[in-house]
């Protein structure tokens, strides 16, 4: 049997996961490099029922080093010596609207992207670089993040500022396409083919948070836009500002271009706003007793609302609406308070079903099916990385 190995590069850790080739594909193996450039790096495995079955320290400073240890481990594995192919996520795709076998042309081209998103681009680079430098016969899968939003019309796409902008690439791209595309596969696959054409809004909600709306099974709008900062507030990331913000911290603070970035990325969203934690979880067991922790928990549920209402008027309506990632498939609180007030749009939870986290949490009265489905981005680029590979051999 024949296994795909899935990397899913962040920006201080890599998941990987090997899946057997066959359907269903099964995962055989699973774990991530965690804590990338931090002294306590670690190499932690699980076998096929999660549990976990390996934890080794690493010394590595990078995603390169990083690679490197992980190629020495997966070498001494049974599951990597059939391994056929290697699926990466990418995040930023460009104008790449399918996956595509990696090329020296497309790492060229890669890295004239890099400025596009210096935070996850150059390290997803060096992945596939060190795959390439120690096996160069396996064939690679680049799996474009922002693949699944290239169908969004021409009026979702521009942004409103001089046109010889768009002409240069800057446009609404949207992210967590890997995780919208598994989301509409599941979603054919759990409620039908009928429910996945309609109109459907995905809420994916981890610590990077997007909505977007979807049509005939194709992307629509989404919240996030040039950059993942945009969108609703998220771990440590602002969401959408006022572009004046930018200018009057400049006049008032001196702060500079490359501290605003650090600004939105890294300091603000539920971290910034509750001053102790990016984590939904301590929020909400500390929101109680403090006032802080409640506004950041109040505030991403109240924008997450707005953005289901803004994309349910861009689709003319709503059928279903999925809730995924760690705080959407988890979190009964935060998915009854974005819910709350939507009855408008017929949306409306049963509470008992929402706080068992069942696969289908609306009331039968409500006209929008509510649903929680699990993700899984890295299944996602083992399913791509397959079609790719067997497309090339036809
Ligand atoms: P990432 O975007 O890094 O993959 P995840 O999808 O794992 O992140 O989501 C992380 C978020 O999910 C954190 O805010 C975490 O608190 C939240 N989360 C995970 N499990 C639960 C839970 N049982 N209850 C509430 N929040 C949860």
């Amino acid at each position: 049997m024949k296994n795909i190995l899935s990397i899913n590069g962040g920006s201080s850790s890599v998941k990987f996961a090997l899946y057997r080739s066959g359907e269903p594909q099964e995962r055989s193996l699973y774990g991530k490099v965690d804590r990338i450039g931090f002294p306590d790096t670690s190499l932690i495995v699980y076998d096929s029922a999660g549990n976990q079955r390996e934890s080794r320290g690493l010394t590595v400073t990078d995603h390169t080093t990083a690679a490197n240890s992980l190629i020495d481990w997966l070498e001494t594995q049974e599951g990597f010596k059939t391994v056929e192919a290697v699926g990466h996520r990418v995040v930023h795709g460009m104008k790449h609207s399918e996956p595509e076998v990696v090329t020296q042309e497309l790492l060229d081209e890669l890295h004239r992207l890099r400025p596009y998103d210096p935070d996850h681009l150059p390290r997803e680079i060096e992945l596939i670089e060190a795959f390439r430098r120690r096996h160069p016969k396996l064939p690679q899968v680049a799996c474009f993040d922002t693949a699944f939003h290239r169908s969004m019309p021409r009026v979702a796409k521009l942004l409103p500022i001089p046109r010889r902008f768009d002409d240069k690439g800057v446009q609404r791209y949207g992210f967590h396409g890997l995780s919208c595309a598994y989301l509409m596969e599941e979603l054919s696959r759990t409620a039908g083919e009928k429910s996945a054409q309609g109109r459907v809004v995905l809420a994916h909600l981890g610590n990077g948070a997007s909505l977007t709306a979807v049509l005939g099974g194709k992307s629509f709008d989404t919240s996030m836009g040039f950059t993942p900062t945009a969108g609703i507030p998220m771990s440590t990331r602002s969401g959408d500002l006022d572009p004046g913000l930018a200018p009057y911290l400049e006049r008032t603070e001196g702060m500079t271009g490359k501290q605003f970035y650090k600004m939105v990325n890294h300091e603000s969203g539920l971290l910034g706003v509750s001053e102790t934690s990016s984590d939904m979880r301590d929020l909400l067991a500390r929101e109680a007793q403090d006032v802080r922790a409640a506004e950041a928990v109040a505030l991403f549920c109240y924008h997450a609302k707005k953005w289901i209402g803004g994309l349910a008027a861009a689709l003319g309506g709503l059928d279903t609406l999925v809730f995924s990632a760690g705080i959407g498939e988890n979190c009964p609180p935060v998915r009854a308070r974005i819910c709350d007030g939507l009855g408008f749009l017929g949306i409306k939870l049963d509470a008992a079903l929402n706080l068992k986290n069942e696969g289908l949490i609306s009331t039968k009265e409500g006209r929008v099916a509510v649903r929680v489905l699990r993700t899984d981005e890295e299944r996602m680029i083992a399913r791509s990385t397959l079609r790719v590979i067997e497309n090339t051999r036809s």
